[in-house]
């Protein structure tokens, strides 16, 4: 393809993509192939000869947009939503077309800057301190691919600072602490690195956060019996229910555990921290006196496409002290004199993608203030569906809404007030069915999770789509399978 011929596609790609944008709301959420369907359609061999790159697009629209789950659909509720923007397509078109792997600074001197600055905007916008600023000179933030890649970074790098700091402690006694409701990154950390993980227990009378009090106790209990617990993964927002973290008590609790890292998962909720009247319910003073790093994915609720997950470090050193390996062929005059980042010592890749670009264009393009009123539309959507929710003869909620997010289960009001009400297994069995019914549809998608033993249904917000007409079909989809899932199960 020469430069001519990518100006016809490109044209071609773009409007093509826009006709997916106005025909988005009634194409089905859930792509609806078969397993293997793919393989009908793409031979098993590459091309001997090149293609005619018409056909290559067309075969785009044809073999691939079948397969495709609809993450920014009005109707898609599922997991959480992933953020997607026009700024930030654009974002991710331009840094395709320089194609720069920007591990140091020598590689794309504006890959590396505008990161920095941007990270610092990014700090400003949630409310972070400046201790977590790149000017800080001190801490900094880096965009990582995900939560999970940042969980890793982080715990590579309080395992080293612990490991410096106490060179006798052998790697066995080392912990990971965890809740059982921290997402799996944190298990998959410990699989990676070898390390073992203890997940704590956390109450459904608490909201599922996690008190200090049982964090005293459990970082009691096991320094006693020979381990060193050196990092806390602590949520603000958990994947199943949002729940937060009871962060003021974890402070208080670990003033008597200097050694212990505070790692805030904040990859979801984070970006809510963006509007001030949040930020109590959210904590974010407190996690600025007490966390060691912050991640807060751009990707979900941040209006950026994925991906872009981002890690604020209240000390830098602590990632170059872990992950710096320099040799010859790395090596450049400005890295060694230190005046500027080499971000390959901030994570565990060297290349790394130009995803700065997306989150500056979003940020300028939407500011402040339009960045601030997305998350607050979302919370609003929710608490519309909420309303719905408590007047609904069969539906319950299972915790307290947390910002867009809803956990809710089929359990019929006149049966729970009766003497007759279903026992807890009852409930779960007719709740797998309920959720299975929702999920072999295609016009929504909402996935489910199991909370200290019930069986739940999750509604997210999130698509810069969604409007209140499409909460309203939700909730009205929501009721009429629960009719028949209710039907069928007296039957
Ligand atoms: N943390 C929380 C609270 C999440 O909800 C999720 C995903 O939904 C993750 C981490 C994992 O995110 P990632 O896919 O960026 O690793």
């Amino acid at each position: 393809m020469d430069i001519e011929q990518f100006r016809k596609a490109g044209y071609q790609a773009i409007d093509r993509i826009c006709e997916h944008f106005y025909a988005l709301q009634e194409k089905p959420v859930m792509s609806q192939v078969k397993p293997g369907y793919l393989s009908q359609l793409v031979p098993a061999t590459p091309p001997e000869k090149g293609e005619d790159f018409q056909i290559i697009a067309d075969d785009f629209q044809r073999c691939i947009m079948p397969g495709i789950t609809h993450w920014t659909h009005p109707s898609f509720f599922a997991y959480f939503p992933t953020a997607n923007s026009f700024e930030g397509i654009l974002g991710d078109l331009y840094a395709s077309s320089v194609s720069t792997p920007g591990f140091n600074w020598v590689a794309s001197p504006a890959a590396t800057e505008l990161e920095s600055i941007v990270l610092d905007w990014a700090a400003c916008l949630l409310g972070l301190s400046s201790v977590f600023k790149n000017t800080s000179r001190v801490g900094g933030g880096v965009i990582q691919t995900t939560a999970s890649d940042s969980v890793l970074t982080a715990v590579v790098a309080a395992r080293s600072l612990y490991q410096r700091n106490h060179p006798d402690v052998p790697l066995e006694s080392l912990v990971i602490y965890t809740t059982t409701q921290t997402h799996s990154l944190g298990a998959k950390a410990g699989l990676i690195l070898g390390i073992k993980v203890k997940a704590l227990e956390v109450k459904l009378e608490d909201q599922l956060c996690l008190r200090g009090e049982d964090l005293e106790k459990a970082l009691e209990k096991d320094t006693n019996a020979g381990l060193r617990p050196f990092i806390l993964i602590a949520t603000v927002g958990t994947t199943s229910s949002g729940a937060i973290d009871d962060i003021p008590e974890i402070g208080e609790v670990v003033k008597s555990y200097p050694d212990l890292w505070i790692h805030i998962d904040a990859a979801w909720a984070g970006c809510a921290f963006a509007a001030p009247e949040l930020r109590e319910k959210l904590y974010v003073k407190e996690i600025n006196e007490t966390a060691h790093s912050i991640c807060v994915n751009f990707h979900k609720w941040g209006l950026v496409n994925f991906a872009c997950s981002v890690l604020w470090v209240r000390d830098r050193q602590n990632l170059i002290e872990a992950l710096d390996i320099t040799p010859a062929f790395l090596r450049t005059k400005e890295g060694d004199s230190g005046v500027v980042t080499d971000y390959r010592n901030w994570h565990l890749s060297l290349g790394r993608r130009f995803r700065s670009l997306k989150l500056w264009f979003v940020l300028r393009s939407y500011g402040v203030e339009g960045f601030r009123n997305r998350i607050r539309r979302s919370i609003k959507l929710n608490e519309g569906f909420v309303e719905l929710i408590k007047q609904s003869p069969n539906l319950t909620l299972v915790t307290e809404p947390s910002l867009a997010l809803t956990v809710f289960r089929l359990a019929p009001k006149s049966h729970l007030d009766s003497q007759s009400s279903y026992s807890l297994a009852q409930l779960n069995e007719l709740n797998k069915a309920y959720h299975a019914s929702l999920a072999s549809r295609s016009d929504i998608m909402l996935t489910q999770t199991n909370i200290n033993g019930i069986f739940c249904i999750r509604l997210a917000v999130g698509s810069p789509f969604t409007e209140e007409k499409h909460i309203q079909q939700a909730y009205n989809v929501l009721e009429e399978e629960a009719k028949s899932a209710l039907q069928l199960w007296k039957q």
